[in-house]
C-alpha cells in the first residue's frame, strides 16, 4: 500500500490516513493557497511501526522520491551545504491534539551546512539562531535529553548580556550557544538523512508518550489511530524584521465574535508563538505594517472558513514578506465562542438549526452555569493579563500541577499559577477552577488548552512574577503564598484578591436560542434529581420537566432532623419507632408539599428511604452520648444497637424496599407524607403530581407486598383530608435480578412506571462499589482496562446491555409503563443518546446537567 503522499496527492477527507494536519495542508494546497512543499507519511505506517517493534523504520517505508520532489519543488537540496533544504518533521493525528505529540523543526542542519547558509544568505545571525533552535529540539525530542540545561544556557547568556528578549541575541551570541549546546549533546548526528530517520521514529514513538495518552484518554480519541509524519521544507519566520510568525482565528475563540483575531511575532519562528516567549502582538499591528500581507492572510481566512464552514484556527508565517500557511483546522473554542458561533452561522444561513445544534459541545454547555463575576460585588484587582477562556472562578493558589491535583482530590478548589503551561500541566489544568499564567498570549498553549476543557484561564499577566522554587506569586508589592485565595475572571482578563461573588450566565440569549433547537428536536423529557425545594426550583429554571428523584434519605441530613432519623434506626420496638416516625413524617410532609408547590403541574417522584445506615448511624463517643440523651436511654443501650446495625457490606446490606419489608410502618409513614403533602398542595388550589417509587427491589414479590400497603396508607391519608390526587407507584430498577426479571415487574398491580438507578446498577453489574473503586479505577483506565468510567458514562456492553433486554421485557409485557432512569448518567450526552436510542421516556440527572441533557437529547434526535 501507499505510504507516502505528496500534497498533490491527499485532501481534506483523508484525516484519517495523513492526519487532520496533513490531510489540511493537502486541502490548502488544492485551494493554491501558499503551503511549503511537503510530503505526509501515513497513519497506518506508524502502526507497522508499533507492529514490527524493531525500533527502526518499517522495511517497506521509502520516500527517497518524495524527498526528490521537494527539492525539485523548491530548488534546494538536502544536505548540500550550496542551497540546503531544511524541513520539519510535523506529527498529526486524524483528531487533533494540540501540542500533544512532537515535531521537530529546521532538521538538516550540520556545522558544514550551518557555513554554507551563511554564505549563500549572509545572515549568520538567522544561521545560529536556526542551528540552535535545531539543536535543541533535536535533542529534545528525538533523544530524549532534558530542555532545561539547554534554555539554562541561553537564559545565562542574555544574562551575561544584560538583555531580556531573544530578537537581541547577536550572531555571535547565538554561535556560542550553539557551542554550548553541541557540549551538552555532541551526539546529534551530522548526516541529515540520519537526522530525517530519527526524527521519523522521534514522532512515531510521540504516539504513545504519557500527555498523548493522557490526553486521548480524556477526549475519547482511540489508540488504535497513529499519527501520520509531515515532512515540510521550512519557511523562515526568524530571518530578520521582515518576517514572523503568527496564529489566528476566523472569529474569536474566546468570545464567538464574527471578527478576525490572531496574534503575531515579528522575527521569530513559529514555536515562540505557542510556547509564549514574548507575549505577541495582535494582528492590528501587522496589518498596519505590512498591509498587503494582512490583507492576503485575511482573504485566506475568509476563503477558508466559508469552504470549511466553520471557524478555522490558523498558522502562518512570513518570510522576507512573503506569507506562508502552515496549519489550517477546526478552531478550539470556549463554550461561549462555540454558542455564538453556531447562533451566527444559522443568522448568516450558512448552517441549518439541525447542523448547528450538532457541533454544540453538550458536554460543555455547563459553563453557562458557572458563574460569572457579579459586576456589583466588591472586589479588589490585582493584576490584569488576557481574556484567554472565559469564565470566572475562586481558589487557593498552587504552583504544580501535582499540587493542583492532590489538593482537588480532597476537595479544595484551585487556580493553577505558572509561567507558562506545557503539555505535561494537563492533568493540573484538568484539577484546577482556574489557570493563571504570566507569559503567553491568547493562542499559547495554556490558553488553548483551557479553553477546550471549558475551563477559565488569564495567561500573559506579565505584572506578575511566579516564583517557583519559593512558591510565591508577586504582583508589584503584593507578595502571594501557596494557598492564597485569588478569583480569576478570564473573560476580562482581571485577578482580584480573596473570593469575589458570582452569578450564573444561563439567560445568555444565544445558550437558550440553542436550547430552543434542542427542545424543538428531541423525544426524550429532562427530569431532575432534587430533594429539597432549592434544588427543585434552580432545575426548574433550567428546563427541568419535574423531579424524577427525591431521595427522602436526604431530607434528614441537617442537624436537627439527623437526631430523629438515627433515634428511628436505634428504636428497639414497633411503639417506639412509631413515635419518632411521627416527628418525621411532619418534616416529610412539608418538604414534600414545598418540593410539590415549586414544581407545580410536573411529575414528583419520592422514592421511600433508601438509607446507608452507616451514613446515618452516630460512630463517636460524643454523637452516641447524644443521641443517648436525646432519646432518654443509657449510652450501653445505644453503644449495643449501633453495633447490633453495623454492616459488613452496607452497598448490599439492609436498604431500600427491604426496610420496608421489616418496618412496614417506615413505608406507611412515607406514603401518608406524601398523600398528606399532596392534599394540602391541592387545597391550595396547586396541581400537585406526585408519585411515588420504591428501591432496590430485587423481586415483584417484594412489589406485591408493598405496593399496596403504599396504596392502602394513601388511600386512608387522603379520605381523612377529603382531597382526591393522584399518586402512581413504581420502582426503580437497579439490580441485576430486577432487569432479569423486569417483565414480572412491570405486570405487578399497581407499577406504573419503573426508573433504572444506574449507579447502583453499575455498581451491581460490575461488583464494583463506588466509594472503593476509586483505589483501582484509576489503574485500569492507564493500563487500558477500561476506555472510561462506567460511573461517569453508559457502560453500554455491560450495564447497557443489561438495561436494554430488561426494556425488552418491559415494553412487551407492560407497553403503557412510563421508562426513565435516574443516576450520574442522565446528565451525560454520550449515555443520553444511548437512552435516547434504546426509546426511552425520559432521563432524571442533577439541577445543573439539566440545560446538557436537553441540548445532548436534542442532538441525539437531530
Ligand atoms: P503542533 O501540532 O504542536 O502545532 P506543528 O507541527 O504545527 O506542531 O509545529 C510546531 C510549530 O512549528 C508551529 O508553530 C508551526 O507553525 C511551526 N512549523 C511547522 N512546520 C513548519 C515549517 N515547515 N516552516 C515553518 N514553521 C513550521
Ligand atoms: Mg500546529
Ligand atoms: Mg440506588
Amino acid at each position: 500500500s501507499k505510504r507516502v503522499y505528496l500534497l498533490n496527492e491527499g485532501n481534506k477527507d483523508m484525516k484519517m490516513l495523513l492526519g487532520g494536519k496533513g490531510a489540511n495542508l493537502c486541502e490548502m494546497a488544492k485551494l493554491t493557497l501558499p503551503v511549503p512543499p511537503a510530503f505526509i507519511i501515513t497513519t497506518e505506517t506508524c502502526l507497522e511501526y508499533f507492529k514490527e517493534g524493531t525500533g527502526d523504520l518499517p522495511k517497506a517505508l521509502d520516500y527517497s522520491d518524495a524527498l526528490k520532489a521537494l527539492e525539485e519543488d523548491t530548488g534546494k537540496k538536502f544536505g548540500d551545504p550550496k542551497k540546503p533544504l531544511l524541513v520539519s518533521v510535523r506529527s498529526g493525528a486524524p483528531a487533533s491534539m494540540p501540542g500533544m505529540m512532537d515535531t521537530v523543526l529546521n532538521l538538516g542542519l550540520n556545522d558544514e551546512i550551518v557555513q554554507g547558509i551563511i554564505e549563500t544568505t549572509g545572515n549568520e545571525r538567522f544561521a545560529y539562531d536556526t542551528y540552535r533552535r535545531f539543536l535543541n529540539m533535536y535533542s529534545d525530542v528525538v533523544m530524549g535529553l532534558e530542555k532545561e540545561p539547554f534554555e539554562e544556557v541561553i537564559t545565562e547568556m542574555k544574562k551575561k548580556k544584560g538583555i531580556k528578549l531573544d530578537v537581541e541575541m547577536q550572531a555571535a551570541d547565538w554561535k556560542e550557544v550553539v557551542e554550548e549546546f553541541k557540549k551538552l549533546n555532541p551526539n546529534v548526528p551530522d548526516d541529515p538523512r540520519e537526522q530525517l530517520r530519527g526524527a521519523i521514529l522521534a514522532v512515531f514513538r510521540s504516539w504513545n508518550n504519557d500527555r498523548a495518552i493522557r490526553y486521548r484518554s480524556y477526549n475519547g480519541i482511540p489508540d488504535e489511530w497513529g499519527t501520520a509524519v509531515s515532512v515540510q521544507a521550512m519557511a523562515y519566520g526568524n530571518m530578520n524584521d521582515g518576517c514572523g510568525t503568527g496564529v489566528a482565528f476566523s472569529r474569536n475563540p474566546s468570545t464567538g465574535e464574527n471578527k478576525f483575531f490572531g496574534e503575531f511575532l515579528p522575527n521569530a519562528a513559529g514555536e515562540d508563538v505557542v510556547a509564549g516567549i514574548r507575549t505577541p502582538q495582535p494582528l492590528e499591528e501587522m496589518a498596519a505594517k505590512w498591509p498587503e500581507v494582512y490583507d492576503e492572510l485575511f482573504k485566506y481566512q475568509d476563503k477558508l472558513e466559508n469552504y470549511y464552514g466553520d471557524m478555522q484556527d490558523i498558522e502562518f508565517t512570513v518570510e522576507d514578506g512573503r506569507l506562508y500557511m502552515l496549519q489550517c483546522r477546526n478552531g478550539k473554542r470556549t463554550a461561549k465562542a462555540s454558542v455564538k458561533i453556531a447562533v451566527d452561522m444559522v443568522k448568516e444561513g450558512t448552517l441549518s438549526e439541525r447542523d448547528a445544534l450538532l457541533r454544540i459541545p453538550a458536554n460543555q454547555m455547563d459553563f453557562f452555569l458557572h458563574p460569572t463575576l457579579d459586576p456589583s460585588a466588591e472586589k479588589t484587582l490585582i493584576a490584569e493579563g488576557l481574556p484567554a477562556s472565559p469564565g470566572a472562578a475562586t481558589g487557593k493558589i498552587v504552583f504544580t500541577p501535582d499540587d493542583a491535583e492532590a489538593m482537588a482530590n480532597v476537595g479544595e478548589d484551585v487556580i493553577l499559577v505558572r509561567k507558562e503551561t506545557t503539555p505535561e500541566d494537563i492533568h493540573g489544568m484538568k484539577s484546577a477552577q482556574g489557570v493563571l499564567t504570566s507569559l503567553g498570549g491568547m493562542t499559547s498553549h495554556a490558553a488553548v488548552v483551557a479553553r477546550g476543557m471549558g475551563k477559565c484561564c488569564v495567561s500573559g499577566c506579565t505584572a506578575a512574577e511566579v516564583d517557583l522554587s519559593q512558591k510565591t506569586l508577586t504582583l508589584g508589592d503584593r507578595v502571594l503564598n501557596e494557598h492564597d485565595v485569588i478569583t480569576v475572571d478570564g473573560s476580562t482578563g482581571e485577578v482580584y484578591l480573596g473570593t469575589v461573588d458570582r452569578r450564573s450566565a444561563a439567560e445568555d440569549e444565544d445558550f437558550q436560542t440553542v436550547l430552543k433547537w434542542a427542545d424543538d428536536l428531541r423525544k426524550l423529557k429532562v427530569l431532575t434529581n432534587a430533594d429539597t425545594p432549592d434544588q427543585a426550583t434552580t432545575a426548574r429554571n433550567l428546563g427541568s420537566e419535574g423531579i424524577g428523584l427525591c431521595r427522602t434519605e436526604h431530607m434528614f441530613f441537617d442537624p436537627e432532623r439527623i437526631s430523629v432519623m438515627r433515634a428511628m434506626i436505634v428504636s428497639e420496638g414497633r411503639e417506639e419507632r412509631i413515635q419518632h416516625l411521627n416527628k418525621m413524617a411532619e418534616f416529610q410532609r412539608e418538604d414534600v408539599a414545598a418540593l410539590l408547590k415549586a414544581m407545580d403541574g410536573l411529575p414528583v417522584t419520592i422514592r421511600l428511604l433508601d438509607p446507608p445506615l452507616h451514613e446515618f448511624l452516630p460512630h463517636s463517643k460524643e454523637d452516641m452520648q447524644a443521641l443517648a440523651d436525646t432519646v432518654g436511654k443509657p449510652l450501653s443501650v445505644i453503644e449495643d444497637r449501633v453495633a447490633q446495625l453495623q454492616e459488613v457490606n452496607p452497598m448490599l446490606g439492609f436498604r431500600g424496599c427491604r426496610l420496608s419489608v421489616v418496618y412496614p410502618e417506615i413505608t406507611e409513614m412515607q406514603a401518608k407524607a406524601v398523600a398528606a403533602g399532596a392534599a394540602e398542595c391541592k387545597k391550595a388550589g396547586l396541581d400537585p403530581r406526585p408519585e411515588i417509587m420504591v428501591p432496590v427491589v430485587s423481586t415483584a414479590r417484594e412489589l406485591k407486598l408493598i405496593v399496596p400497603r403504599i396504596e392502602e396508607a394513601v388511600r386512608e391519608e387522603l379520605a381523612e383530608t377529603g382531597q382526591q390526587v393522584k399518586i402512581p407507584v413504581g420502582t426503580m430498577i437497579e439490580l441485576p435480578r430486577a432487569c432479569q426479571t423486569a417483565d414480572e415487574i412491570v405486570e405487578t398491580d399497581g407499577v406504573s412506571f419503573v426508573s433504572f438507578g444506574t449507579n447502583d446498577l453499575t455498581q451491581s453489574v460490575w461488583g464494583f462499589s463506588r466509594d472503593d473503586a476509586i483505589k483501582f479505577i484509576g489503574r485500569y483506565s492507564e493500563q487500558g482496562l477500561l476506555d472510561f468510567d462506567p460511573f461517569a458514562r453508559i457502560d453500554e456492553d455491560g450495564v447497557g446491555g443489561l438495561v436494554s433486554s430488561a426494556l425488552a421485557k418491559a415494553r412487551e409485557a407492560a407497553p403503557e409503563t412510563k421508562v426513565g432512569i435516574c443516576g450520574e448518567h442522565g446528565g451525560e450526552p454520550q449515555s443520553v443518546k444511548f437512552f435516547h436510542d434504546q426509546s426511552f421516556d425520559y432521563v432524571s440527572c442533577s439541577p445543573f446537567r439539566v440545560p446538557i441533557a436537553r441540548i445532548a437529547a436534542g442532538q441525539a434526535a437531530a
